[in-house]
């Protein structure tokens, strides 16, 4: 799950993070008035005389997609806001067809004296938690990667032993931070750990994190993901989902408890299993076809679910036939099969349909199919079924 930068800078602010203060502003009417009393209202309280107003999408690069704006008076935070709010913006993240801005928040500006890159995420290999840090702070950590690796520094935090400051002082030293800024840095970062540990998450990323004239150490941006097997520990941080930003048929698969990804090809998979599912696909790739997703209903889907997986399939127009790869076990075929019928009934399936199943109760389930009087392409086997559903996908194109 991810989050937007201002819930991201509420939960590093309850970790003691310095982020600046700031205002929601909503879609709906008066947006402009709102933007304008949020200002004066921040002003008031922090006495900043520059505003900095900012697109909220799940997605980054909105920089240079016109998604921030500094503003130095209160009629250009209006005339920021009003332009932002509603935008459609296209960045590296948001894929070409960019993500429309429902939400802007409006913070306080800083005095940046430098910016800085801050990830942490977590290495498998190892076993532990990696902290990186740059100089090249405001840029694509990828290309930093790429063109200058040296000045990417790393340490690993083994969770057992926990954070202690000589990692913090490590990457201070990498930055080139003087001895007092070192110190605010180690808390800095233990502050950033103990954050991602506490909310369970997979990635933050604070870019940048800046130096302010000041002297302080500040979070200017924050991008977040947690590991959703965690989330049952957070229902503060659930809270904070935002439905609007994720792909409605992600959203209506999450609600079945069906994992669903949305591909690029036009053949629909339903299996069961991560393990069938991924192999599913290889097998239409190996005969020449693309999957236009990969899904899993789970080992004990009941007709129902599977009634609500098809759903979801033929919700994209891109598909041109169904592959229904099932290996019964705990899920008998005949509730499969069932479920397949009452499907493509409801739904008056018109892309064809080929369906492979073995496993309990196989027999029952073949005999139902064959049965219903529906036009299904029965298979016998993965590769007479993905020859099928190729075959099936190209005719239909
Ligand atoms: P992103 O483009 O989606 O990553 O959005 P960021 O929040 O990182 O903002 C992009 C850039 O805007 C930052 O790298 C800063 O250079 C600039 N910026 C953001 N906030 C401020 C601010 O308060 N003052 C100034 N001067 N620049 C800012
Ligand atoms: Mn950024």
């Amino acid at each position: 799950m991810n989050i937007h930068e201002y819930q991201a800078k509420q939960l590093l602010k309850k970790f003691g993070v310095k982020v600046p203060e700031g205002r929601l502003i909503e879609e709906g009417a008066n947006v402009a008035e709102r933007a304008s009393s949020a200002a004066q209202d921040l002003a008031k309280a922090q006495g900043n005389s520059v505003w900095v107003v900012k697109a909220q999408i799940h997605a980054g690069g909105r920089g240079k997609a016109g998604g921030v704006k500094v503003c130095k008076d209160v009629p250009s935070v209006k005339a920021a806001a009003q332009e932002i709010m509603g935008k459609t913006l296209v960045t590296p993240q948001t894929g070409a067809q960019g993500k429309k801005v429902h939400k802007v928040w409006i913070e306080e500006g800083s005095d940046i004296a430098r910016e800085f890159y801050l990830g942490v995420v977590i290495d498998r290999a190892i076993s532990q938690i990696v902290m990186m840090a740059s100089t090249e702070g405001g840029m694509e950590i990828e290309e930093v990667a790429a063109k200058h690796p040296e000045k990417i520094f790393k340490v690993a935090v083994d969770p057992t032993l926990g954070y202690q400051s000589f990692h913090g002082r490590k990457l201070a030293v990498g930055l080139g931070l003087t001895p007092e800024q070192t110190k605010e840095a180690v808390k800095f970062f233990g502050n950033v750990y103990r954050c991602f540990l506490d909310s369970d998450c997979s990635l933050v990323e604070i870019n940048p994190m800046i130096l302010t004239k000041q002297g302080s150490l500040v979070a200017l941006d924050a991008k977040f993901n947690f590991d959703d097997n965690g989330l049952f520990r957070h229902p503060e941080i659930v809270e904070m989902r935002d439905l609007l930003e994720e792909n409605a048929q992600d959203v209506e698969a999450s609600k079945y408890d069906l994992a669903y990804i949305a591909l690029d090809g036009n053949i629909g998979c339903l299996v069961n299993g991560a393990g069938l599912a991924m192999s599913t696909m290889d097998i239409i790739k190996l005969h020449g076809g693309e999957p236009a997703n990969f899904l899993d209903v789970g080992g004990s889907a009941s007709k129902e679910k599977v009634a609500h997986a098809f759903k979801i399939i033929l919700k994209d127009p891109a598909v041109k036939a169904i592959l229904v790869n099932i290996f019964g076990g705990i899920m008998k075929c005949d509730v499969i099969a069932e479920g397949v019928i009452a499907a493509a009934r409801e739904l008056q399936l018109q892309v064809p349909l080929v369906v492979r199943l073995e496993g309990t109760n196989v027999e029952k389930g073949k005999e139902i199919l064959a049965s219903s009087g529906l036009k299904i392409i029965p298979a016998d086997g993965l590769t007479d079924a993905a020859k099928k559903v190729v075959a099936a996908a190209k005719a239909g194109k």
